[in-house]
């Protein structure tokens, strides 16, 4: 009988394969490559939205500076405090925010005050303007049912003087913006934003403009990675387009890794007979991880190249984005200086069947909203395969599969990754 097997290899199309390792132990290796950038710069508060602090931000001052109320009202001494009666009291004078009543209240006295103005000496303790009957302009009275203390911030209650507000590594939000400025504190010190030179590689692919041949495609990749890198702070350098030739792939190389921390190019890591990136790329560098048990985006690269890490993401469209999130995001951010950090996942029901066979990972495309009952559910977003970008546009999530998950039914819960914090 005629033996009708031939010797294959795992292609992008199965589910196992020997040579791939798993997602987490991807991620791992990654991450234990990479050595955050040490260089530092000094910049205004305004230029320091989204940049990871190089210093601990210590505080030399008090917030607030001063005891101060927190509403409008009188200002009195908890001690004077009606205790089963309504008490008449003398108003002495008014203290508004920035323009202090400077003598002190004694037994009987109040002071009129303003949210935010500094307690006049003798007084602890604000009743709200709405808690007061006033009787003429210079008496009101109180009922009881205060407590000593009452609406009153304490000087350093937010931020003690001496103490560290934000520490080194701390990725700067909005509003830590305004806490530095709360401090009296103009310029800080961040790391330098890595910077990413990015390539499209492949023979067909044509700029917008240009018309197509049979074959041809317009290059999406760039466009994608240049908005998911525009949402982090990092210097963007866009090479272009290479054709699928050794010398021209070889000289982009030469240029990314003089000109960057982080080099990423789409397409040409498959087994083709133009796929020469691994290659050039062992050549010029050392390759550290070619093969990924996900779904779409198995052939992924990950190596270095002199002093620039490298990340052969392979072409279609999805497979782009879906690396780029698994794996060149956290390793942006721990190149930054930030560290790595997880991504938000939880588990919500399904309202879709989702086929999968087990062996890979899968970032499938879903659509998180609220049900009729308010509960968060997840659909896919229809056809799965890694060339349907508009997959990408119409999902807010990656519905996450685990590698030996066998397909999921309506009603099963399932993780998801939000990539787009509103529904
Ligand atoms: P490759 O990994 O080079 O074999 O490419 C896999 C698939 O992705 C092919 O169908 C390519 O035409 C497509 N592709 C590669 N690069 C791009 C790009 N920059 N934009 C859109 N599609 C691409
Ligand atoms: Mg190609």
């Amino acid at each position: 009988m005629l033996n009708n097997k031939i010797k294959t290899q795992a292609s992008c199309a199965d589910d196992y394969d020997s040579e791939s390792i798993s997602v987490e132990s991807a991620r791992q290796k990654i991450l234990g490559k990479i050595s955050p950038i040490s260089t530092t710069e000094t910049r205004t508060l305004h230029q320091s939205l989204n940049r990871v602090l190089a210093q601990d931000i210590v505080s030399n001052i008090n917030v607030p500076g001063h005891t101060n109320s927190a509403m409008d009202g009188y200002a009195l001494s908890g001690d004077e405090l009606p205790d089963a009666i309504p008490c008449q009291y003398e108003v002495i004078g008014t203290a508004f925010a920035g323009k202090p009543f400077k003598e002190p209240c004694n037994a009987g006295q109040c002071v009129r005050i303003m949210t935010g103005a500094a307690m006049p000496a003798g007084s602890d303790t604000v009743v709200m303007q709405e808690h007061s009957e006033k009787i003429s302009d210079t008496k009101i009275r109180l009922a009881a049912g205060h407590r000593k203390g009452q609406n009153v911030r304490q000087a350093g209650e937010d931020i003690a003087a001496g103490s560290i507000v934000l520490k080194k590594g701390h990725y700067v939000q909005a509003a830590d913006l305004g806490v530095i400025a709360s401090i009296g504190i103009a310029e800080i010190s961040v790391f330098q934003q890595p910077r990413i030179a990015f390539f499209s590689t492949g023979d067909e692919l044509r700029s917008i403009g240009e018309t197509l041949d049979i074959g041809d495609i317009y290059d999406s990749n760039r466009y994608s990675l240049h908005g998911m890198l525009s949402q982090l702070n990092v210097e963007i350098i866009d090479l272009g387009v290479v054709r699928d030739k050794q010398k021209d792939l070889r000289e982009a190389f030469e240029t990314a890794s003089s000109k960057a921390d982080l080099v990423i190019t789409t397409g040409g890591v498959s087994v083709g007979e133009a796929d020469f990136v691994k290659g050039i790329v062992e050549e010029m560098g050392k390759i550290h991880i070619w093969k990924i048990a996900m779904k779409p985006g198995r052939p992924v690269t990950f190596g270095e190249l002199d002093e620039a890490v490298f990340f052969g993401l392979p072409g279609n469209p999805v497979s782009v984005m879906t690396t780029f999130h698994q794996f060149v995001l956290p390793a942006i951010q721990q190149l930054s200086g930030q560290g790595a950090r997880a991504a938000l996942t939880f588990e919500v029901f399904s309202d879709s069947e989702l086929r999968k066979r087990p062996g890979r990972f899968e970032c499938q495309r879903g659509i998180l909203s609220r049900n009729e009952t308010g509960q968060l559910t997840v659909c896919a977003t229809g056809k799965q395969g890694s060339g349907i970008l508009t997959s990408m546009s119409l999902a807010n999530c990656f519905i996450l599969l685990d590698e030996n998950c066998n397909g999921i039914g309506v009603g099963d819960l399932v993780t998801v990754q939000p990539f787009d914090t509103y529904l």
